[in-house]
Protein backbone atom coordinates (compact mmCIF):
# COMPACT_ATOMS: atom_id res chain seq x y z
CA UNK A 1 0.00 0.00 0.00
CA UNK A 2 2.34 2.82 0.99
CA UNK A 3 4.92 2.68 -1.84
CA UNK A 4 6.75 5.99 -1.71
CA UNK A 5 7.67 6.61 2.06
CA UNK A 6 11.44 6.69 2.49
CA UNK A 7 12.02 4.33 5.47
CA UNK A 8 10.86 5.65 9.01
CA UNK A 9 13.92 7.64 10.30
CA UNK A 10 14.59 9.18 13.55
CA UNK A 11 16.30 11.62 12.98
CA UNK A 12 13.87 13.33 10.60
CA UNK A 13 17.07 14.88 9.64
CA UNK A 14 17.32 15.45 5.74
CA UNK A 15 20.04 16.89 3.51
CA UNK A 16 17.68 19.37 1.93
CA UNK A 17 19.75 22.17 1.48
CA UNK A 18 18.62 25.59 3.41
CA UNK A 19 18.11 26.98 -0.02
CA UNK A 20 16.05 24.48 -1.60
CA UNK A 21 12.10 24.70 -1.38
CA UNK A 22 10.76 22.40 1.35
CA UNK A 23 7.59 21.95 2.37
CA UNK A 24 5.75 19.52 4.52
CA UNK A 25 2.17 18.25 5.54
CA UNK A 26 1.65 17.23 9.25
CA UNK A 27 -1.45 15.89 9.97
CA UNK A 28 -2.37 14.36 13.39
CA UNK A 29 -3.51 11.02 13.07
CA UNK A 30 -6.81 11.70 15.14
CA UNK A 31 -9.66 11.28 13.04
CA UNK A 32 -9.26 10.49 9.02
CA UNK A 33 -7.85 12.96 6.17
CA UNK A 34 -10.56 15.77 6.05
CA UNK A 35 -10.82 17.53 2.59
CA UNK A 36 -9.91 20.76 4.15
CA UNK A 37 -6.69 18.49 5.11
CA UNK A 38 -6.49 17.35 1.80
CA UNK A 39 -6.76 20.74 0.03
CA UNK A 40 -3.60 21.72 2.82
CA UNK A 41 -1.68 18.65 1.28
CA UNK A 42 -2.45 19.82 -2.06
CA UNK A 43 -0.93 23.11 -1.27
CA UNK A 44 1.58 21.88 -0.50
CA UNK A 45 2.69 19.64 -3.03
CA UNK A 46 1.84 21.81 -5.79
CA UNK A 47 3.69 24.60 -4.47
CA UNK A 48 6.83 21.96 -4.02
CA UNK A 49 6.19 20.61 -7.54
CA UNK A 50 6.19 24.10 -8.60
CA UNK A 51 9.49 24.88 -7.38
CA UNK A 52 10.71 21.68 -8.07
CA UNK A 53 11.03 21.57 -4.02
CA UNK A 54 10.59 18.60 -1.64
CA UNK A 55 7.34 17.57 0.32
CA UNK A 56 7.60 15.95 3.57
CA UNK A 57 4.89 14.06 5.61
CA UNK A 58 5.22 14.08 9.12
CA UNK A 59 2.80 12.59 11.07
CA UNK A 60 2.47 14.42 14.35
CA UNK A 61 1.15 11.92 16.99
CA UNK A 62 2.39 13.27 20.00
CA UNK A 63 -1.11 13.00 21.67
CA UNK A 64 -1.32 9.15 21.97
CA UNK A 65 -4.13 8.86 23.78
CA UNK A 66 -6.17 10.30 20.56
CA UNK A 67 -3.21 8.99 17.97
CA UNK A 68 -3.84 5.41 16.32
CA UNK A 69 -2.15 3.53 13.17
CA UNK A 70 -5.38 2.91 11.59
CA UNK A 71 -5.71 6.91 11.39
CA UNK A 72 -2.34 7.77 9.79
CA UNK A 73 -2.48 4.52 7.49
CA UNK A 74 -5.39 5.62 5.87
CA UNK A 75 -3.77 9.34 5.63
CA UNK A 76 -1.36 7.83 3.55
CA UNK A 77 -3.77 6.24 1.22
CA UNK A 78 -6.09 8.50 0.58
CA UNK A 79 -2.83 11.15 -0.23
CA UNK A 80 -1.66 7.77 -2.72
CA UNK A 81 -4.97 8.00 -4.08
CA UNK A 82 -5.66 11.83 -4.09
CA UNK A 83 -1.64 11.52 -6.43
CA UNK A 84 0.24 13.80 -3.58
CA UNK A 85 3.22 11.48 -3.25
CA UNK A 86 5.74 12.86 -0.62
CA UNK A 87 9.25 12.87 -1.17
CA UNK A 88 10.27 12.10 2.66
CA UNK A 89 8.67 10.36 5.28
CA UNK A 90 6.84 9.76 6.82
CA UNK A 91 8.22 10.77 10.26
CA UNK A 92 6.53 10.09 13.52
CA UNK A 93 6.99 12.44 16.04
CA UNK A 94 6.65 9.68 18.51
CA UNK A 95 9.66 8.38 17.85
CA UNK A 96 11.56 11.61 18.44
CA UNK A 97 10.32 12.37 21.79
CA UNK A 98 13.76 12.68 22.89
CA UNK A 99 15.26 15.08 20.79
CA UNK A 100 12.26 17.63 21.85
CA UNK A 101 13.37 16.92 25.55
CA UNK A 102 16.93 17.59 24.82
CA UNK A 103 15.68 20.84 23.36
CA UNK A 104 13.03 21.61 25.81
CA UNK A 105 16.01 21.68 28.08
CA UNK A 106 18.58 23.76 26.28
CA UNK A 107 15.58 26.25 26.68
CA UNK A 108 15.82 25.91 29.89
CA UNK A 109 19.70 26.11 30.04
CA UNK A 110 19.10 29.01 28.40
CA UNK A 111 16.88 30.44 30.48
CA UNK A 112 14.11 31.05 27.58
CA UNK A 113 12.44 28.64 29.45
CA UNK A 114 11.47 27.22 33.20
CA UNK A 115 10.09 24.40 35.07
CA UNK A 116 6.87 24.69 36.16
CA UNK A 117 5.45 22.46 38.93
CA UNK A 118 1.96 23.92 39.16
CA UNK A 119 -0.38 20.77 39.57
CA UNK A 120 -3.18 20.07 37.25
CA UNK A 121 -5.36 21.32 40.30
CA UNK A 122 -3.22 24.57 40.81
CA UNK A 123 -3.95 25.68 37.27
CA UNK A 124 -7.49 24.56 37.71
CA UNK A 125 -7.85 26.91 40.69
CA UNK A 126 -5.84 29.70 38.93
CA UNK A 127 -8.10 29.47 35.98
CA UNK A 128 -11.49 29.92 38.46
CA UNK A 129 -9.80 32.54 39.74
CA UNK A 130 -9.82 34.25 36.58
CA UNK A 131 -12.79 33.23 35.58
CA UNK A 132 -14.49 34.97 38.97
CA UNK A 133 -12.83 38.30 37.96
CA UNK A 134 -14.09 37.50 34.95
CA UNK A 135 -10.02 37.85 32.76
CA UNK A 136 -8.87 35.93 30.35
CA UNK A 137 -6.71 32.93 32.13
CA UNK A 138 -3.14 34.01 31.99
CA UNK A 139 -0.34 31.78 33.56
CA UNK A 140 0.71 34.31 36.38
CA UNK A 141 4.26 33.28 36.39
CA UNK A 142 4.67 32.14 39.39
CA UNK A 143 7.18 29.31 39.16
CA UNK A 144 9.42 31.60 36.88
CA UNK A 145 10.67 33.11 40.77
CA UNK A 146 11.86 29.41 41.73
CA UNK A 147 15.72 29.47 41.99
CA UNK A 148 17.15 27.40 39.19
CA UNK A 149 19.18 25.17 41.78
CA UNK A 150 16.11 25.03 43.75
CA UNK A 151 14.11 23.47 40.26
CA UNK A 152 16.89 21.00 39.90
CA UNK A 153 16.79 19.45 43.52
CA UNK A 154 12.99 19.60 42.95
CA UNK A 155 12.94 17.83 39.71
CA UNK A 156 16.02 15.18 40.86
CA UNK A 157 13.52 14.91 44.20
CA UNK A 158 11.33 13.25 41.76
CA UNK A 159 8.87 16.26 41.54
CA UNK A 160 6.58 16.08 38.30
CA UNK A 161 7.19 19.25 36.10
CA UNK A 162 6.70 20.47 33.06
CA UNK A 163 8.35 23.04 31.13
CA UNK A 164 6.90 26.61 30.36
CA UNK A 165 8.15 29.20 27.46
CA UNK A 166 9.37 32.27 28.69
CA UNK A 167 7.51 34.75 26.31
CA UNK A 168 8.86 38.01 26.53
CA UNK A 169 6.65 40.76 29.11
CA UNK A 170 6.44 43.15 26.46
CA UNK A 171 6.96 43.97 22.73
CA UNK A 172 5.27 42.59 19.33
CA UNK A 173 5.93 39.03 17.21
CA UNK A 174 4.96 40.36 13.72
CA UNK A 175 5.30 38.57 10.83
CA UNK A 176 4.48 38.54 7.11
CA UNK A 177 1.79 36.10 5.79
CA UNK A 178 2.27 35.31 2.30
CA UNK A 179 -1.46 35.31 2.37
CA UNK A 180 -2.65 37.96 5.11
CA UNK A 181 0.18 40.12 4.56
CA UNK A 182 1.56 41.37 7.69
CA UNK A 183 -0.07 39.72 11.00
CA UNK A 184 0.85 41.39 14.41
CA UNK A 185 0.49 40.04 17.89
CA UNK A 186 1.00 41.63 21.57
CA UNK A 187 3.57 39.17 23.33
CA UNK A 188 0.92 40.42 26.22
CA UNK A 189 -1.06 38.84 24.58
CA UNK A 190 0.50 35.54 25.00
CA UNK A 191 1.16 33.88 27.91
CA UNK A 192 4.14 31.86 29.03
CA UNK A 193 2.96 28.33 27.57
CA UNK A 194 4.00 24.93 28.07
CA UNK A 195 6.42 23.78 25.30
CA UNK A 196 6.70 19.91 27.22
CA UNK A 197 4.09 18.08 29.82
CA UNK A 198 5.48 16.51 33.15
CA UNK A 199 4.66 13.65 31.01
CA UNK A 200 8.03 14.15 29.16
CA UNK A 201 5.68 14.79 25.76
CA UNK A 202 5.95 17.91 24.00
CA UNK A 203 3.22 20.31 22.96
CA UNK A 204 2.32 20.75 19.47
CA UNK A 205 4.13 24.19 19.90
CA UNK A 206 7.61 22.91 20.47
CA UNK A 207 7.09 19.67 18.33
CA UNK A 208 6.18 21.31 15.36
CA UNK A 209 8.94 23.88 15.41
CA UNK A 210 11.70 21.34 16.49
CA UNK A 211 10.57 19.20 13.67
CA UNK A 212 10.34 22.25 10.96
CA UNK A 213 13.97 23.16 11.96
CA UNK A 214 15.39 20.15 11.75
CA UNK A 215 14.09 19.15 8.65
CA UNK A 216 14.43 22.55 7.14
CA UNK A 217 11.11 23.43 6.36
CA UNK A 218 11.14 26.77 4.87
CA UNK A 219 7.82 27.22 4.11
CA UNK A 220 4.67 26.60 6.37
CA UNK A 221 1.55 26.53 4.21
CA UNK A 222 -1.08 25.20 6.08
CA UNK A 223 -5.45 26.32 7.81
CA UNK A 224 -5.44 29.70 8.97
CA UNK A 225 -6.54 28.20 11.85
CA UNK A 226 -3.08 27.82 12.95
CA UNK A 227 -2.68 31.54 12.89
CA UNK A 228 -2.31 32.07 16.84
CA UNK A 229 0.17 29.36 16.92
CA UNK A 230 2.59 31.12 15.17
CA UNK A 231 3.54 34.08 17.15
CA UNK A 232 4.59 31.09 19.30
CA UNK A 233 6.63 29.33 17.06
CA UNK A 234 8.23 32.55 15.84
CA UNK A 235 9.22 33.06 19.58
CA UNK A 236 10.91 29.30 19.77
CA UNK A 237 12.43 29.96 16.55
CA UNK A 238 13.98 32.72 17.82
CA UNK A 239 15.11 31.35 21.37
CA UNK A 240 16.48 28.44 19.50
CA UNK A 241 18.83 30.34 17.44
CA UNK A 242 17.31 29.65 14.04
CA UNK A 243 15.64 31.36 11.13
CA UNK A 244 12.51 31.43 10.75
CA UNK A 245 11.10 29.84 7.46
CA UNK A 246 7.99 31.46 5.12
CA UNK A 247 4.32 31.42 6.47
CA UNK A 248 1.14 31.29 4.10
CA UNK A 249 -1.87 30.52 6.20
CA UNK A 250 -4.92 29.12 4.08
CA UNK A 251 -8.19 30.31 4.31
CA UNK A 252 -10.81 28.07 6.15
CA UNK A 253 -13.32 25.73 4.36
CA UNK A 254 -17.08 26.72 5.21
CA UNK A 255 -20.00 24.62 4.69
CA UNK A 256 -22.93 26.26 2.33
CA UNK A 257 -24.56 27.71 5.82
CA UNK A 258 -21.02 29.65 5.69
CA UNK A 259 -19.95 27.55 9.37
CA UNK A 260 -17.02 25.85 9.33
CA UNK A 261 -17.19 22.82 6.92
CA UNK A 262 -17.92 19.35 9.41
CA UNK A 263 -19.64 16.17 9.97
CA UNK A 264 -23.20 18.06 9.92
CA UNK A 265 -22.67 19.57 6.37
CA UNK A 266 -22.09 15.57 4.89
CA UNK A 267 -19.30 13.63 3.82
CA UNK A 268 -15.67 15.26 4.62
CA UNK A 269 -13.34 12.61 4.72
CA UNK A 270 -11.49 12.02 1.49
CA UNK A 271 -12.14 8.31 1.78
CA UNK A 272 -16.06 8.38 1.93
CA UNK A 273 -15.07 10.94 -1.48
CA UNK A 274 -13.71 8.00 -2.78
CA UNK A 275 -16.54 5.39 -1.73
CA UNK A 276 -19.15 7.45 -3.10
CA UNK A 277 -17.30 7.29 -6.45
CA UNK A 278 -15.53 10.45 -7.13
CA UNK A 279 -12.50 10.32 -9.36
CA UNK A 280 -9.10 11.91 -7.35
CA UNK A 281 -8.36 14.30 -10.84
CA UNK A 282 -11.82 15.61 -9.87
CA UNK A 283 -11.96 16.13 -6.05
CA UNK A 284 -7.69 17.55 -6.75
CA UNK A 285 -9.26 20.33 -9.15
CA UNK A 286 -12.08 21.09 -7.18
CA UNK A 287 -9.93 21.56 -4.12
CA UNK A 288 -7.64 23.37 -5.37
CA UNK A 289 -10.39 26.01 -6.13
CA UNK A 290 -11.39 25.94 -3.12
CA UNK A 291 -9.80 29.43 -1.66
CA UNK A 292 -7.65 29.86 -5.05
CA UNK A 293 -8.34 31.09 -8.64
CA UNK A 294 -6.49 31.72 -11.58
CA UNK A 295 -8.34 33.96 -13.60
CA UNK A 296 -11.39 33.64 -11.97
CA UNK A 297 -12.90 31.96 -15.23
CA UNK A 298 -10.74 28.63 -15.77
CA UNK A 299 -12.36 25.94 -13.27
CA UNK A 300 -10.77 22.51 -15.26
CA UNK A 301 -7.20 22.33 -14.48
CA UNK A 302 -5.32 19.11 -15.33
CA UNK A 303 -2.48 18.19 -12.65
CA UNK A 304 0.15 19.58 -15.04
CA UNK A 305 -1.61 22.45 -15.31
CA UNK A 306 -2.42 23.33 -11.90
CA UNK A 307 1.21 22.45 -10.93
CA UNK A 308 2.58 25.80 -13.31
CA UNK A 309 -0.28 27.69 -12.67
CA UNK A 310 -0.62 27.49 -8.68
CA UNK A 311 0.69 30.78 -7.05
CA UNK A 312 0.47 31.14 -3.33
CA UNK A 313 -0.21 35.03 -4.18
CA UNK A 314 -3.48 34.40 -5.69
CA UNK A 315 -4.90 32.55 -2.85
CA UNK A 316 -7.87 34.40 -0.66
CA UNK A 317 -7.90 35.57 2.61
CA UNK A 318 -11.49 35.13 2.58
CA UNK A 319 -13.01 31.41 4.13
CA UNK A 320 -14.03 29.28 0.98
CA UNK A 321 -17.00 28.03 0.67
CA UNK A 322 -17.63 24.01 -0.08
CA UNK A 323 -20.14 23.36 -2.74
CA UNK A 324 -21.16 19.90 -3.56
CA UNK A 325 -22.89 20.47 -6.59
CA UNK A 326 -19.76 22.24 -7.88
CA UNK A 327 -18.11 19.40 -7.26
CA UNK A 328 -20.64 16.88 -8.36
CA UNK A 329 -20.54 18.65 -11.91
CA UNK A 330 -16.87 18.43 -12.05
CA UNK A 331 -16.73 15.00 -10.77
CA UNK A 332 -19.75 14.37 -13.67
CA UNK A 333 -17.35 16.11 -16.27
CA UNK A 334 -13.99 14.31 -15.62
CA UNK A 335 -16.16 10.77 -15.73
CA UNK A 336 -17.07 11.25 -19.02
CA UNK A 337 -13.28 12.45 -19.87
CA UNK A 338 -11.59 9.26 -19.01
CA UNK A 339 -10.04 6.76 -20.92
CA UNK A 340 -12.75 4.06 -21.76
CA UNK A 341 -10.95 1.18 -20.28
CA UNK A 342 -10.76 2.73 -16.73
CA UNK A 343 -14.17 4.04 -17.01
CA UNK A 344 -15.95 0.30 -17.61
CA UNK A 345 -13.20 -1.13 -14.57
CA UNK A 346 -14.64 1.52 -12.39
CA UNK A 347 -18.10 1.44 -13.60
CA UNK A 348 -17.88 -2.65 -12.70
CA UNK A 349 -16.28 -2.27 -9.10
CA UNK A 350 -19.39 -0.02 -8.23
CA UNK A 351 -21.16 -2.66 -10.39
CA UNK A 352 -19.80 -5.47 -8.21
CA UNK A 353 -19.81 -4.15 -4.81
CA UNK A 354 -23.09 -2.89 -5.31
CA UNK A 355 -24.06 -7.16 -5.98
CA UNK A 356 -25.64 -6.45 -9.49
CA UNK A 357 -22.11 -8.07 -11.26
CA UNK A 358 -20.02 -11.62 -10.34
CA UNK A 359 -16.17 -11.52 -10.48
CA UNK A 360 -16.16 -13.16 -13.56
CA UNK A 361 -17.81 -10.48 -15.49
CA UNK A 362 -15.20 -8.20 -13.67
CA UNK A 363 -12.66 -9.96 -15.03
CA UNK A 364 -14.03 -10.37 -18.45
CA UNK A 365 -17.26 -7.87 -19.45
CA UNK A 366 -18.97 -9.65 -22.58
CA UNK A 367 -19.84 -6.80 -25.18
CA UNK A 368 -23.81 -6.44 -23.86
CA UNK A 369 -22.85 -5.18 -20.46
CA UNK A 370 -19.78 -2.26 -21.59
CA UNK A 371 -22.53 -1.39 -24.17
CA UNK A 372 -24.57 -1.09 -21.15
CA UNK A 373 -22.13 1.08 -18.98
CA UNK A 374 -21.22 3.06 -22.35
CA UNK A 375 -24.85 3.86 -23.14
CA UNK A 376 -25.12 5.42 -19.57
CA UNK A 377 -21.97 7.37 -19.26
CA UNK A 378 -23.16 10.64 -19.62
CA UNK A 379 -26.16 10.03 -17.19
CA UNK A 380 -24.61 10.23 -13.41
CA UNK A 381 -22.37 12.51 -11.24
CA UNK A 382 -20.66 9.78 -9.23
CA UNK A 383 -20.42 6.35 -9.51
CA UNK A 384 -21.94 5.64 -6.73
CA UNK A 385 -25.31 6.54 -8.80
CA UNK A 386 -24.70 4.03 -11.61
CA UNK A 387 -25.85 0.69 -10.37
CA UNK A 388 -29.69 2.50 -9.52
CA UNK A 389 -29.13 3.48 -13.81
CA UNK A 390 -28.79 0.16 -14.82
CA UNK A 391 -29.56 -2.61 -11.94
CA UNK A 392 -32.78 -3.89 -14.26
CA UNK A 393 -30.50 -4.88 -16.97
CA UNK A 394 -28.70 -7.26 -13.81
CA UNK A 395 -31.26 -8.53 -12.04
CA UNK A 396 -34.18 -11.26 -12.65
CA UNK A 397 -37.31 -9.26 -11.71
CA UNK A 398 -37.90 -5.69 -11.58
CA UNK A 399 -40.56 -4.10 -9.75
CA UNK A 400 -42.59 -1.01 -11.34
CA UNK A 401 -41.75 2.24 -9.99
CA UNK A 402 -45.29 4.53 -9.31
CA UNK A 403 -44.07 6.37 -11.78
CA UNK A 404 -43.07 3.76 -14.36
CA UNK A 405 -47.00 2.31 -13.24
CA UNK A 406 -48.76 5.87 -13.54
CA UNK A 407 -46.90 5.97 -17.44
CA UNK A 408 -48.76 2.90 -18.42
CA UNK A 409 -51.93 3.44 -16.15
CA UNK A 410 -51.77 6.81 -18.13
CA UNK A 411 -54.03 5.48 -21.00
CA UNK A 412 -56.39 2.88 -21.75
CA UNK A 413 -54.61 2.08 -24.73
CA UNK A 414 -51.24 0.98 -22.97
CA UNK A 415 -52.30 -1.92 -21.88
CA UNK A 416 -53.73 -3.21 -25.82
CA UNK A 417 -50.67 -1.84 -26.85
CA UNK A 418 -48.19 -3.65 -25.14
CA UNK A 419 -49.82 -7.01 -25.57
CA UNK A 420 -49.54 -6.25 -29.37
CA UNK A 421 -46.18 -5.29 -29.19
CA UNK A 422 -45.94 -8.72 -27.33
CA UNK A 423 -47.64 -10.26 -30.32
CA UNK A 424 -45.25 -9.18 -32.76
CA UNK A 425 -42.01 -9.40 -31.10
CA UNK A 426 -42.98 -13.25 -30.39
CA UNK A 427 -42.79 -13.14 -34.23
CA UNK A 428 -39.47 -11.01 -34.94
CA UNK A 429 -36.57 -12.69 -36.43
CA UNK A 430 -33.96 -10.51 -35.11
CA UNK A 431 -34.39 -9.10 -31.76
CA UNK A 432 -31.72 -6.17 -32.09
CA UNK A 433 -32.01 -2.56 -32.15
CA UNK A 434 -32.82 -1.91 -35.85
CA UNK A 435 -35.46 -4.35 -36.19
CA UNK A 436 -36.74 -3.28 -33.10
CA UNK A 437 -37.10 0.45 -34.23
CA UNK A 438 -38.50 -1.29 -37.41
CA UNK A 439 -41.11 -2.84 -35.83
CA UNK A 440 -42.24 0.17 -33.67
CA UNK A 441 -42.25 2.65 -36.85
CA UNK A 442 -44.49 -0.08 -38.14
CA UNK A 443 -47.00 -0.25 -34.84
CA UNK A 444 -46.92 3.56 -34.11
CA UNK A 445 -48.20 4.15 -38.43
CA UNK A 446 -50.40 1.60 -37.95
CA UNK A 447 -51.99 2.80 -34.71
CA UNK A 448 -51.85 7.01 -36.07
CA UNK A 449 -49.54 7.97 -32.41
CA UNK A 450 -46.47 9.29 -31.54
CA UNK A 451 -43.07 7.05 -30.99
CA UNK A 452 -43.07 8.54 -27.37
CA UNK A 453 -46.74 7.10 -26.56
CA UNK A 454 -45.26 3.90 -27.40
CA UNK A 455 -42.03 4.12 -26.31
CA UNK A 456 -42.80 5.42 -22.57
CA UNK A 457 -44.91 2.20 -21.69
CA UNK A 458 -42.44 -0.17 -23.09
CA UNK A 459 -39.58 1.52 -21.49
CA UNK A 460 -41.74 1.73 -18.08
CA UNK A 461 -42.68 -2.34 -18.23
CA UNK A 462 -39.37 -3.53 -19.19
CA UNK A 463 -36.94 -1.54 -17.29
CA UNK A 464 -39.52 -0.58 -14.36
CA UNK A 465 -38.41 2.77 -14.36
CA UNK A 466 -39.51 6.01 -16.04
CA UNK A 467 -36.37 6.53 -17.72
CA UNK A 468 -33.08 4.44 -19.13
CA UNK A 469 -31.25 4.45 -22.27
CA UNK A 470 -32.54 4.14 -25.86
CA UNK A 471 -35.36 1.82 -25.96
CA UNK A 472 -34.63 0.04 -28.88
CA UNK A 473 -30.75 -0.47 -27.08
CA UNK A 474 -32.57 -1.28 -24.05
CA UNK A 475 -34.55 -4.00 -25.30
CA UNK A 476 -31.58 -5.44 -27.68
CA UNK A 477 -29.30 -5.78 -24.38
CA UNK A 478 -32.11 -6.99 -22.40
CA UNK A 479 -32.52 -10.06 -24.79
CA UNK A 480 -36.26 -10.93 -26.14
CA UNK A 481 -37.09 -13.79 -23.24
CA UNK A 482 -36.49 -11.49 -20.81
CA UNK A 483 -38.90 -8.59 -22.47
CA UNK A 484 -41.42 -10.63 -23.48
CA UNK A 485 -41.51 -12.08 -19.41
CA UNK A 486 -41.30 -8.30 -18.42
CA UNK A 487 -44.43 -7.36 -20.60
CA UNK A 488 -46.07 -10.61 -19.66
CA UNK A 489 -45.95 -9.83 -15.89
CA UNK A 490 -46.59 -6.41 -16.58
CA UNK A 491 -49.88 -7.42 -18.34
CA UNK A 492 -50.74 -9.91 -15.68
CA UNK A 493 -49.68 -7.23 -13.03
CA UNK A 494 -51.70 -4.47 -14.77
CA UNK A 495 -54.47 -6.09 -16.24
CA UNK A 496 -53.98 -6.77 -19.16
CA UNK A 497 -53.80 -10.91 -18.82
CA UNK A 498 -50.97 -12.48 -20.07
CA UNK A 499 -48.47 -14.92 -18.50
CA UNK A 500 -45.35 -16.73 -19.15
CA UNK A 501 -44.66 -19.55 -17.79
CA UNK A 502 -41.16 -21.72 -16.64
CA UNK A 503 -39.03 -18.88 -17.80
CA UNK A 504 -35.95 -18.03 -15.37
CA UNK A 505 -34.46 -14.92 -16.24
CA UNK A 506 -31.05 -14.70 -15.75
CA UNK A 507 -30.38 -18.14 -17.90
CA UNK A 508 -31.41 -16.12 -21.09
CA UNK A 509 -28.68 -12.97 -20.95
CA UNK A 510 -27.42 -11.99 -24.03
CA UNK A 511 -30.37 -14.03 -25.84
N1 LIG B 1 -0.79 18.60 13.26
C1 LIG B 1 -1.30 19.89 12.96
C2 LIG B 1 -2.71 19.73 12.40
O1 LIG B 1 -3.06 18.66 11.98
C3 LIG B 1 -0.41 20.55 11.94
C4 LIG B 1 -0.38 22.00 12.01
C5 LIG B 1 0.78 22.58 11.22
O2 LIG B 1 0.77 22.38 9.99
O3 LIG B 1 1.65 23.17 11.80
O4 LIG B 1 -3.46 20.67 12.42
Amino acid sequence: MIQNQEKITKSGQDNTGQDNICVRFAPSPTGFLHVGGARTALYNWLFARKQRGTFILRIEDTDVERSEERFWRKILEDLEWLGLNWDKGPFFQHERREIYVQKAQELVQKQKAYYCFCSPQELERQREEAARKDIPFRYDGRCLKIPAQEALERIQAGKPAAIRFRVPEAGKTEFHDLIHGKVSFDNRQLDDFIILRSNGLPTYNLAAVVDDMMMNITHIIRGDDHISNTPKQILLYQALGFPCPQFAHIPMIMGPDNTRLSKRHGAVAVGQYREAGYLPEALVNYLALLGWSYDGQQTIFSIPELIEKFDLKKVSKKAAIFDPVKLDWMNGKYIRQIDEQRYISLALAFLHKAGLVNEAVVQQPPAAVIKILLSVRDKFKKFSELPALVDFFFVDSITLTEEARSQIMASQDNLSLLKELYERLLNIEVFDEVSLEALFQDLIREKGIKMASLAQPVRAAVTGRSASPGVFLTMSLLGRERVLTRLANCLQTLGGGLRREGFVIGQEQGS
